[in-house]
């Protein structure tokens, strides 16, 4: 692959931008960076934010209960993150910043000669969800999507957050099952009565399960046909995980369509969540074609996606299946996961999850990620461009070189920054 297709992209934020410019032009000539992503800092106008389901101004916890993810036991997921969601003039979207400073800001990196990317945000902040069946939150999404793509030059939508909530999250894989998921399931060819039954069930066959004989077949070895068997799964738990992901699937070629429709020549990509474990947050990556002009890898979570991930899912199993230790139920996650055999720590204290800054170094980082970019080739249309976000601070200099050369050698085509600190030296507070 020649060098100039190869594209080096960093996440920042206006504020950086317009207070630092000198350390764009830096990245631009000393890293080779040739685009920026920046979250929307401007406003949108009245005929957009009629249309958001906030009705124009903060809702109540009530009314955020009918917006957000329903769990099969009835209860909205998740009330904790109700101050976040308050904060917003409509799902997931801050649109009351300084439309001329924004736009200025724009000009300002295009007049660099980088091309800029804005990631707005849908369905999902951190561990709630906006229900992703209901036609009002469709509609203000496709809305600020069209006006961004049409209204500030950017060459790219790069939407984040088009996802159900992170699989450290164990409740959040367990909605939406609202009425209007229900009419979406019905649609799709699904049976919400039967999945749901089907998932409680699932989760009796756990509480059934000898946690100490679970924990010697996990350290032999286990397979697709043993978890099928060891939880007496049936097929409405399949149907579950296709169904989330062909919901968000039909979404997103929704909102493509409407951005192609309103600016031809803007790409609208998302990124995608770590292959190994992306079903659990209704992202196929075989399907991304239908509904994206490119992917890009989000692998750089590896506290909040994947370790908090095990973690979580271990004190799950704990929780769900009679005398099963830390360290096998630690083994279960990382063989049912498909992170086995790489090194993971034996013991959650291992991870150090209050130190999250330094947890790169005390994880097979470069494996743990190498594995899910392969799965990620694996799965993708293969002539679709993949763009992995990685870490440039936090990680071990070595290990970040590894892990680009070898995305490279995958057939991978770049990078996205989070952080630069490891790639050049630049001060901040000077
Ligand atoms: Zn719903």
């Amino acid at each position: 692959m020649a060098n100039d297709s190869w594209k080096t992209g960093i996440y920042l934020t206006p504020d950086i931008i317009q207070k630092h410019p000198v350390y764009v032009e830096r990245l631009r000539d000393e890293i080779g960076l040739d685009t920026v992503v920046i979250p929307f800092t401007g406003e949108l106008p009245e005929d957009v934010m009629s249309l958001s389901p906030y009705g124009g101004r903060t809702p109540t916890d009530a009314e955020l209960d009918e917006l957000v993810l329903r769990h099969f036991d009835g209860r909205p997921v998740d009330p904790r993150e109700y101050e976040q969601a308050k904060k917003f003039c409509g799902p997931a979207v801050t649109a009351n910043g300084d439309d001329k400073a924004f736009r200025a800001i724009v000009e300002q990196l295009q007049n660099a000669g980088l091309k800029v990317w804005t990631y707005g945000g849908a369905w999902t902040i951190r561990r709630l969800t906006y229900c992703p069946s209901r036609p009002d939150t469709q509609r203000w999404f496709e809305a600020a999507y069209a006006h961004w793509a049409t209204q500030y030059g950017f060459d790219a939508l790069d939407i984040t957050h088009t996802r159900y909530s992170m699989a450290s999250f164990p409740l959040g894989l367990f909605g939406c099952t609202c009425s209007f998921c229900e009419t979406a399931a019905g649609e799709l060819g699904y049976d919400m009565k039967k999945m749901i039954a089907d998932l409680k069930s699932a989760r009796e066959g756990l509480h059934q399960l000898d946690g100490v004989r679970l924990g010697q077949v996990a350290r032999l070895g286990f397979g697709f046909f043993d978890v099928v068997q060891a939880m007496g799964l049936k097929s409405g738990v399949l149907d579950w995980v296709r169904f989330r992901c062909d919901l968000l699937s039909r979404n997103l070629n929704r909102f493509r369509t409407v951005v192609h429709e309103a600016a031809p020549d803007v790409r609208f990509g998302t990124d995608t969540y770590p292959s190994s474990m992306s079903l659990t947050a209704g992202h196929d990556h075989r399907r991304w074609g239908e509904m994206a002009d490119f992917a890009s890898p989000l692998v750089s979570h590896i506290s909040a996606f994947t370790c908090n991930t095990f973690i979580e899912w271990a004190r799950f199993l704990q929780e769900e299946v009679p005398n099963l230790s830390e360290e096998d139920a630690l083994q279960v996650v990382y063989r049912f996961t498909g992170y086995d055999g790489m090194g993971l720590p034996e013991t959650v204290e291992a991870y150090g999850a209050d130190e999250a800054a330094t947890l790169a170094y005390r994880i097979p980082l470069v494996d743990l990620i190498l594995r899910d970019l392969t799965k990620a080739k694996l799965y993708l249309p293969p002539d679709m461009p993949s763009y992995p976000i990685i870490h440039g601070e936090g990680w071990p200099r070595d290990g970040i070189d590894t892990i680009v050369s070898e995305a490279k050698n995958l057939g991978h085509n770049g990078i996205i920054w989070q952080g630069t600190d490891e790639l050049m030296d630049y001060d901040f507070t000077a």
